[in-house]
């Protein structure tokens, strides 16, 4: 008795989820009570029909009735739905009046001695109800229960008191019957109930490892797969008009931080990052990490001005300086913006946008916002590719180097080449370096190419007469690269090129950031004999500083002012300042792009005193560089003997 009642009594400790299923449970099946109403309905009916009994009726028109009600009640209420308790309420209610009526009619049927087929029938049906909704309702024990001695009692009591032999045997079976049933009713619940639980609590498990499986462990935030997932979910709820705002943004220089201050450092800040942007980004937003030190927040928006608050708000927070231990550190933020419907209308696609918008971000110089534009796709397709291929072109022998005569104004005679890259791609055909030589910038590409284009250079330019110089460009980044100088040296000693006849062109660019490095460079290779020339002059600062502060030898004035839309009088002026002053400072002045012999003229009128451009021949094959200079010092030779 004593396990009875605690096992009634702790169905309350169960917890509310696994009650809630237990009493689901007594309504999961409305055909099966439907059905043992139908049958209690026909069955007391008959019972009344049969016997001519009115109290039997009176009690079977109160079973039909409560039956009815039940079988309607079962029918609508979990669609109705409702708490728990009162769901459980209504059902005891029914069940207990219900289970008491089947009782009492077979009682009544054996007390007013009917016609034995109708006490068979409704003794049967008492029995039948009682131990099978023992059964039925055993995830409720105290309902099951409840029933089974409500529906059997009466008998027992009325076959109690007829004091005849089978009767009492009756009485007597169905008195065992009762503390059976118990047991076979607590003994389901029991077991329903600790498989309930486990699946609960396996479930709750399930929960906590699924939410660690999304967060990212360095900042708390959204890891990507956590960020898949809400998203996915966001992009369900947009309704139809509403605003999806995709920003993905990427630190500036984060790699030097971890590199220079070591990763634990690099932690912190990305841990710093995103608090910050947890508490800019609006109320609601989803904000990931999504590797590296790459964010994304979504959020909703009105229009493209609140997104651009937002973007700007996050960037920033961002860049307010953190102190980290000792150190004060500032960094910038990159970030690309999609919006959806616009930019995209599924998830992949509002990323492949935002992912872009950011690229471009980056490209056009960091630190800044980028938004998508349908333009972006194509030139960033043909970059990407041509990224990728770059880096098979060199083993498919698809570049060579290009040699464009840079021409004594006064002689006419070729005092140097300048070597200029060529991509002959199989496919895309000829690309010109302006639109390879920047991706190869971008992605570092640049330092084996650049090797590669001066040791090429150097080879050819070996077997030219030795008054013959070669012109290389050199890019910032090749400049920096570790070891720069020494590289440079060794391609001229594998090709036996002397160092003196090397010039090197660089461009303002290299020289804006006063680093170490690129005096270092320049001081090293001057040493050894290598010269320098300003390439491009007049389209940046045209900062007349750095011709005191380097050794240039020449200035190549830009093409934009010999055959440029801007040619005119401040052109010339300008080139006439710069002539006046490499004359005094002893450099020689170039002027590119010379196309015509009235620019030939021009230049040469104002001062240069060097000349390169179509007008004395394009940009050529090594062996076509080798028989312009045989012919001119066949020229030469011919001029000789008849002078
Ligand atoms: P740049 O150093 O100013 O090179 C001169 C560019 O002007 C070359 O273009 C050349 O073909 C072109 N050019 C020469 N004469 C004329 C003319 O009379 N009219 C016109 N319209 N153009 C003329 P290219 O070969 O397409 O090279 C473009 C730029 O790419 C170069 O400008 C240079 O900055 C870069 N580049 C080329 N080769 C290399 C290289 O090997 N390494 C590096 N780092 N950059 C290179
Ligand atoms: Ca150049
Ligand atoms: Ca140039």
């Amino acid at each position: 008795m004593r396990a009875l009642l605690r096992v009634l009594l702790s169905t309350n400790a169960v917890d509310d989820r696994a009650k809630a299923l237990l009493v689901d449970s007594l309504y999961a099946q409305p055909l099966s009570l439907a059905i043992g109403g139908v049958c209690g309905i026909l069955t007391s009916l008959t019972a009344a029909v049969e016997s001519h009994q009115p109290p039997i009726a009176w009690v079977a028109l109160a079973l039909s009735m409560i039956a009815l009600v039940r079988i309607a009640l079962a029918l609508l209420l979990p669609r109705i739905g409702g708490d728990a308790r009162r769901l459980e309420l209504f059902y005891e209610a029914g069940a207990f009046s219900y289970s008491f009526l089947v009782g009492l009619i077979a009682a009544l049927a054996i007390s007013l001695n009917v016609n034995p087929a109708v006490i068979t029938l409704m003794v049967g049906n008492a029995i039948a109800y009682g131990v099978g909704i023992a059964a039925r309702n055993a995830g409720r024990p105290a309902i099951a229960i409840g029933q089974l001695f409500l529906a059997l009692v009466p008998v027992i009591g009325a076959a109690a008191r007829q004091h005849d032999l089978a009767y009492t045997f009756l009485a007597l079976t169905l008195a065992l019957v009762l503390p059976a049933m118990m047991a076979i009713s607590l003994q389901t619940f029991r077991v329903l109930r600790t498989s309930i639980v486990a699946a609960e609590t396996s479930a709750l498990l399930a929960d906590k490892m699924q939410i660690l499986a999304r967060t990212d462990v360095v900042t708390g935030l959204l890891n990507r797969a956590g960020l898949n997932h809400h998203l996915v979910e966001r992009l369900l709820a947009v309704k139809d008009g509403d605003k999806l705002a995709l920003f993905w943004l990427d630190l500036d220089k984060f790699k030097e931080v971890n590199d220079t201050l070591g990763h634990q450092v690099g932690d912190r800040l990305l841990a710093e990052v995103a608090t910050r942007l947890r508490q800019q980004a609006p109320p609601g937003a989803t904000v990931a990490r999504f590797g590296g030190d790459e964010f994304i927040v979504a959020c909703e928006a009105e229009d493209r001005h609140q997104v651009e608050l937002i973007a700007q708000d996050m960037l920033e927070a961002i860049a307010r300086p953190t102190r980290i231990d000792d150190d004060r550190l500032e960094i910038g933020t990159s970030m690309g913006i999609a919006i959806l419907p616009e930019d995209g209308e599924d998830l992949d696609t509002l990323m492949q946008s935002a992912d872009l918008a950011l690229y471009h971000a980056k490209v056009n110089g960091r630190n800044q916002v980028s938004f998508f534009d349908p333009s972006m796709t194509r030139n960033l397709v043909r970059r990407k590719e041509i990224e990728a291929e770059l880096r098979l072109a060199l083993q498919r022998d698809e570049l060579s180097i290009y040699f464009q005569p840079i021409v004594d104004l006064a002689t006419g005679n070729i005092r140097g080449f300048e070597a200029l890259v060529r991509w002959f791609h199989p496919e895309k055909g000829e690309l010109r370096p302006d639109e390879f030589i920047p991706v190869a910038e971008e992605s570092g590409a640049i330092i084996t190419l650049g090797n590669w284009i001066t040791a090429q250079a150097a080879k050819a330019a070996a077997q030219w007469p030795d008054h013959v110089t070669l012109a290389v460009n050199l890019s910032p980044l090749q400049i920096r690269a570790p070891g720069a100088a020494l590289g440079i040296l060794n391609a001229l000693r594998e090709a036996r090129l002397p160092p003196s006849r090397l010039e090197l062109e660089i461009t303002e660019t290299v020289l804006l950031d006063h680093s170490q490095t690129t005096d270092t460079f320049m001081a090293d290779l001057g040493a050894a004999g290598v010269r320098f020339a300003l390439d491009d002059f007049g389209t940046g600062y045209s900062s007349l500083s750095y011709l005191n502060k380097y050794p240039f030898g020449k200035i190549k004035v830009d093409r934009s002012f010999v055959s440029g839309v801007n040619v005119g009088k401040t052109s010339d002026a300008i080139i006439r300042a710069v002539s006046g002053m490499g004359t005094t400072l002893g450099m020689e002045i170039v002027a590119e792009g010379l196309e015509t012999i009235e620019q030939v003229h021009a230049v040469r009128q104002a001062g240069c005193t060097l000349g390169q451009g179509y007008y004395f021949s394009r940009p050529v094959p090594d062996h076509l560089a080798a028989i312009l200079l045989a012919q001119e010092s066949e020229r030469l030779d011919a001029h000789r003997l008849a002078g």
